[in-house]
């Protein structure tokens, strides 16, 4: 038997199990061995009788008074009732509708019961316990995450199969110099104890270890496909003109932004590539910060580049940008998949010859064709959008360049040291002067009249205004939720029959998108209805209120995201949420939104709520699923990890050493699992 072999050929196994398990991800013996348990029952501290309170998960050893006694108490339930003795106590035991479990019960034998203790305080009993016998039973079992057909006491078999007959091949993937170094035991050893622990210590470094490879190999997995083991040098800024920008903007910078360009410039004319994230809440103003880095290169002959997740986005910053910078002689392009192929042309034979300073644009910046004569700067929007792979290509396209990663999004610690790695962080945590605080309310639908009319009284003044749905299109009308096409049209022939009603969503050709955000910022458009499009990053301070339909169809973050939409100039905002839900999960995450306006205390509940494995969806930031560490609660190690990947792609950049082989192959297979390798992982990696 091998790692590789497929898990039918397992005994006991077969065809048909084997099938369930594919189900679960599981198809060779190795996948089965890394099927870790998601829980232990601990049967290895037996208590006595008189020793167990009410209310407790233990584990008892004790004699059978009788043979289970039956009781039919009503048709299709059938108790079974006996007592168990340790010599000096009682405990009755009762099982419901389990002919096998109780009639296996012999009378005068001692057996091991696990499970939740009942009584008062002078007796005591369990329902249903877990039983086992004596001899071998006094241990830590593992639970695993079961399904219908495949119990975890079958996985257990199987797993204890499994490892008994590779046992030979697990070889070390941990090199020995790093083993020593962290006090990692063996993998033999970790794998053995992660499933069959000996004692609660053995399972604790099983797991360290365990976590600490996984870690290990992540964090090697996005080092590598970074290059950041490479030392490298960044283009050098001579000048700072940062006054000079400023003294262009039509407002006063915020100290907060102030910092963040002189932490940046401080980085930038030193030497070394910059790498830094910009971190902020809606509304701060990041965009400010990135261009006054991108009119410093400009001012320094070097180009940049700046890349959103949208059409829309780029289109918007591009608009910004080539507004401050108009008298500045920085020329600028804008490059989006709806350029004709002429246009684009022309743009990149200006980005080659360094005739354009700086380009916006979307993920069409990171086609192979685009270059760049002295690509010195990247900025990245919204970062988290993008893969970690696609960050990686834009900035290939220059030698080295600084990269600056802006995100509204606050990230848990763990998150941010993974995704970011080594970056630093500048945060922008000061809104600018005069800005006040959007106020939300919460409302049913019997309202919807009512607050489409306070819509009008806030156009009527000379405001616009958004209206969200989380539809497309309903042609049929056979959804319960809001859809912005049909909801356009009703609204515009409806109430707001005089006003100028505009539609927004994805499925439009971005030459539209980009014609209806103009008639919106320009006020031609009134009340735009819109799809979560406008979640990312759209910019128009005169919209101050913003109506969201079905709002107990988006998540806490993207409420926050959309919200932010509104509340940028100095009227006072509002934001009303039309829901009819009423489960108790949405009416918290409703009234959350209702009682804060905090980036960061939303983001908290919304882990709270969603837990982190949703907190972006593994597939939005790239990252492969993990199977042991944890995102939130691994940080020490993970720290350990980090500093491990440095020393070792130090020494052996490309992870081609003998001693490293094992750990390149483990990088390998976390990243295809991600589907990373298309994005480029293996032309980095090789192997
Ligand atoms: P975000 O951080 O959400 O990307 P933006 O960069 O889009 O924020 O800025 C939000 C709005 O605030 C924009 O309209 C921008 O012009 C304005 N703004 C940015 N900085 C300041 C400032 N210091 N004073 C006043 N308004 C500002
Ligand atoms: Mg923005």
């Amino acid at each position: 038997m091998r790692l590789d072999s497929d898990v039918r050929y397992l005994k006991g196994v077969g065809e048909k199990r084997a099938a369930l398990y594919r189900k679960v991800g599981v198809e060779t013996v190795g996948d089965l061995i890394d099927y870790f348990p998601r829980a232990y029952e601990d049967w290895s501290k037996t208590k006595e009788i008189a020793e167990t309170y009410v209310g407790e998960n233990a584990c008892v050893k004790a004699m059978v008074c009788f043979k289970p006694e039956k009781a039919v108490v009503r048709k299709g339930m059938t108790v079974y009732r006996t007592a168990v003795t340790d010599g000096i106590d009682v405990m009755k035991i009762t099982i419901f509708n389990n002919r096998y479990s109780a009639e296996k019960l012999e009378e005068g034998k001692e057996y091991l019961f696990f499970g939740k203790v009942d009584g008062n305080y002078t007796t005591r009993e369990m329902t249903n316990p877990a039983v086992a016998e004596v001899e071998g039973g006094e241990r830590i079992r593992p639970i695993y995450s079961q399904t219908k057909d495949l119990s975890t006491k079958t996985i257990e078999k199987n797993v204890r199969q499994a490892l008994d007959s590779v046992k030979d091949e697990l070889a070390e993937s941990l090199p020995d110099d790093i083993r020593k170094k962290y006090k990692l035991s063996s993998l033999a050893f970790s794998l053995e104890n992660i499933h069959f622990p000996k004692s609660d210590y053995n399972l604790y470094c099983a797991r360290r270890r365990l976590i600490f490879e996984e870690l290990l190999t992540l964090q090697l997995g996005m080092m590598l496909m970074r290059g950041k083991n490479v030392k490298k040098s960044g283009c050098v800024l001579r000048e700072d003109c940062t006054e000079e920008f400023l003294s262009l903007l039509p407002f006063e910078a915020t100290n907060a932004q102030k910092r963040a360009i002189a932490e940046a410039m401080e980085d930038m004319r030193a030497g070394s590539p910059m790498n830094r994230l910009l971190q902020g809440d809606v509304g701060s103003g990041k965009t400010v910060v990135a261009a006054a880095l991108i009119y410093n290169c400009a001012k320094n002959n070097i180009q940049s580049a700046l890349m959103a997740p949208t059409e829309i986005l780029a289109f918007q910053h591009y608009n910004t940008l080539k507004n401050l910078m108009k008298d500045s002689g920085v020329e600028v392009v804008l490059l989006t998949g709806s350029n004709t192929a002429a246009q684009k042309r022309e743009i990149k034979n200006r980005l080659k010859s360094g005739e354009a300073t700086l380009a916006v644009g979307t993920h069409a910046l990171i086609q192979k064709d685009v270059e760049f004569k002295n690509l010195g700067l990247v900025i990245t929007d919204e970062q988290h959008r993008f893969g970690v792979a696609q960050r990686g290509s834009l900035s290939q396209k220059g030698s080295d360049p600084h990269i600056l990663v802006m995100s509204a999004t606050p990230i848990p610690r763990t998150l941010a040291l993974i995704i970011y790695g080594e970056l630093d962080v500048s945060v922008l945590d000061e809104l600018p002067a005069g800005r006040q605080q959007t106020e939300t309310f919460s409302v049913g639908s019997e309202l919807r009249l009512r607050a489409m009319n306070y819509v009008k009284k806030h156009v009527d003044e000379g405001y616009r205004g958004y209206v969200v749905c989380p539809l497309v299109d309903d042609e049929d009308n056979e959804s319960s939720m809001k859809a912005a096409k049909q909801y356009a049209d009703e609204l515009q022939n409806g109430v707001f029959k005089n006003y100028s009603v505009g539609l927004l969503h994805g499925k439009m050709k971005p030459s539209e998108k980009e014609n209806v955000m103009k008639r919106f910022a320009d006020g031609e458009i009134s009340i735009l209805v819109s799809t979560t499009v406008i979640e990312v990053g759209v910019d128009v301070p005169e919209a101050v209120i913003i109506v969201i339909e079905n709002a107990e169809r988006f998540g806490l973050s993207q409420l926050h995201q959309i919200r932010g939409r509104v509340g940028r100039g100095k009227v006072k905002s509002t934001c009303i949420l039309i829901s009819d839900a009423k489960n108790d999960e949405t009416k918290t995450r409703l009234r959350t939104m209702c009682r804060t306006t905090d980036g960061f205390e939303i983001a908290d509940e919304d882990l709270k709520l969603r837990g982190p494995g949703d907190f972006f969806g593994s597939r939005q930031h790239g990252l492969p699923e993990l199977k042991i560490a944890g995102l939130m609660s691994d940080t020490n190690i993970m720290r350990e990890a980090q500093k491990t990947a440095k020393e070792i792609l130090a020494e052996d950049p490309t992870l081609e050493m003998k001693k490293n082989e094992r750990l390149r192959k483990l990088a390998l297979k976390l990243f295809s699992k991600a589907g990373a390798q298309e994005l480029g992982l293996k032309s980095t990696i090789k192997g």
